[in-house]
C-alpha cells in the first residue's frame, strides 16, 4: 500500500519536502473491518491549515502519519455485514491507495450510488464542498429572490456551487476569480450573471468599481473564500444589513496575516458576518446532499475537475491548488 505521510511542518509556504511517499504491507482484516481501494483522493485547502501545529478548530495532522483527506473507492474485501466487494463508498481514507476502515463506527464509510452520479462528484459538488456552499448560502446568507450574491474563488469546488444555487433561488450571482479563462467559464458554463478577474485589479478601489458595474444595486450577500483585498472590495459595495458567510480565507493559509481594510463598514452597514465549519453542521448534510445529488443527476448543477494522475503527484497538485493552478475541484486519480 503506497501512502503519503506528512514528515515536517512548513515554515511559511508549504513544499513537497513536507511530504514523503512510503510503501507498507497491508495487514489482514479483523472482524468489522473493510478494505477499500481508493479511486480518487480529494485535495482541499483546509489540509494546509492542518499541516501547522497551531491553534485551530481541528487538531493538527500528526507527523509521520498518512495525510488526512476525503476519498472515494470500491470495497475489495469485507468483514462487515453491511458492505460487500464491489460497493462504491466515500470515506476519509487519506492519501493512500488502500484504506482499512473500521466499519463498526457509524458514518465512517458511506455507500454511494455511482450509477446515477459519477463517483468523483461525491468529493465535490455532491460532497463536502457542495454541502459547504449549500449551508453558507442558504442558512447564513439566506438570499431572497432578486438579491445579489457575490462569491470569491468562483470557479472552484465550493464557489461554483454557491453561484449556481443562488441563481436557482432567483438571485443575481456575481463571481470573482483569477484569470480570463476561469471568468469565462463561470459566466458561460455555470451561468453566473457576471464574473470579475481580480488579477486585473491592482487594489480594492479598482475591484470595487468593477463590482459596482456588475452589481449596480449593491451586494446583499457575500460568500467569502479568499479574504484580503478581495473581501475589502466586496465590503465597499455591501448594502445595509448585508450578510457575509466567512467560509475561507485562502489568501492567508501560508500563515501570513490578512488585514481587513475597513472593519468599520460592518458597523455602519449593520452587516452580519459569520464564520462556519461545515463538519460542525452534520444535521444539514442529508438535506443538502439530497438536493445537490438531484441537481447533478438532472444536469442542472455543473462542475469541473482538475485531475492529477497517481498518488506520487498528490503533493504537487495540492501545492498547485493553493496557488490557483486548479480549475474546478482538485482530485487525484489512483485507479
Ligand atoms: P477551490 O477549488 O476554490 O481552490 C482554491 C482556489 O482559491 C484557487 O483555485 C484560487 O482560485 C483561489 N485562491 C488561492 N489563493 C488565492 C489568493 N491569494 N487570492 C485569491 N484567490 C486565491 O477550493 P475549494 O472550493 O475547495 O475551497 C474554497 C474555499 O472554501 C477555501 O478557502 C476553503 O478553505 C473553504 N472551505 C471552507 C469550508 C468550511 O467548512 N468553512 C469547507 C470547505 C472549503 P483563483 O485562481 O480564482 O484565484
Amino acid at each position: 500500500n503506497r501512502q503519503i505521510l506528512l514528515v515536517s511542518r512548513p515554515q511559511g509556504e508549504a513544499s513537497v519536502d513536507n511530504f514523503k511517499l512510503v510503501e507498507t504491507p497491508l495487514p489482514l482484516l479483523a472482524d468489522g473491518q473493510v478494505l477499500v481501494r481508493h479511486h480518487y483522493l480529494s485535495l482541499d485547502p483546509y489540509m494546509r491549515m492542518r499541516m501547522n501545529d497551531a491553534k485551530s478548530y481541528a487538531a493538527p495532522q500528526p507527523l509521520n502519519q498518512v495525510m488526512i483527506g476525503g476519498t472515494v473507492g470500491v470495497v475489495v474485501e469485507s468483514k462487515h455485514a453491511g458492505y460487500k466487494p464491489g460497493d462504491t463508498v466515500r470515506g476519509m481514507g487519506g492519501w493512500q491507495e488502500y484504506a482499512i476502515v473500521d466499519a463498526t463506527q457509524r458514518g465512517v464509510l458511506q455507500k454511494v450510488d455511482a450509477q446515477r452520479i459519477p463517483l468523483s462528484a461525491y468529493l465535490g459538488a455532491v460532497g463536502m464542498p457542495g454541502v459547504t456552499a449549500w449551508y453558507g448560502l442558504l442558512k447564513l446568507i439566506q438570499p431572497q429572490p432578486g438579491q445579489t450574491v457575490v462569491v470569491s474563488a468562483a470557479s472552484g469546488a465550493v464557489g461554483s456551487v454557491v453561484g449556481q444555487l443562488a441563481r436557482l433561488r432567483g438571485c443575481r450571482a456575481i463571481g470573482i476569480a483569477g484569470g480570463p479563462d476561469k471568468c469565462h467559464y463561470v459566466t458561460s458554463e455555470l451561468g453566473f450573471d457576471a464574473c470579475i478577474d481580480y488579477k486585473q485589479h491592482p487594489d480594492e478601489a479598482s475591484l470595487a468599481a468593477a463590482l459596482k458595474e456588475a452589481a449596480p444595486d449593491g451586494i446583499d450577500g457575500c460568500f467569502e473564500n479568499v479574504g484580503g483585498m478581495v473581501l475589502d472590495a466586496v465590503m465597499l459595495q455591501m448594502n445595509a444589513f448585508g450578510r457575509i458567510a466567512l467560509c475561507g480565507m485562502i489568501s492567508g493559509y501560508d500563515s501570513r496575516p490578512i488585514p481587513m481594510a475597513r472593519p468599520q463598514l460592518i458597523l455602519t452597514q449593520r452587516m452580519r458576518v459569520e464564520g462556519f465549519i461545515i463538519s460542525e453542521h452534520m444535521e444539514v448534510w442529508p438535506e443538502a446532499l439530497q438536493e445537490l445529488g438531484e441537481l447533478v443527476a438532472a444536469g442542472r448543477l455543473k462542475y469541473r475537475e482538475s485531475v492529477a494522475q497517481g498518488l506520487e503527484n498528490a503533493p504537487q497538485a495540492f501545492l498547485g491548488m493553493l496557488k490557483g493552478r486548479n480549475f474546478g475541484k482538485q482530485l487525484v486519480k489512483l485507479v
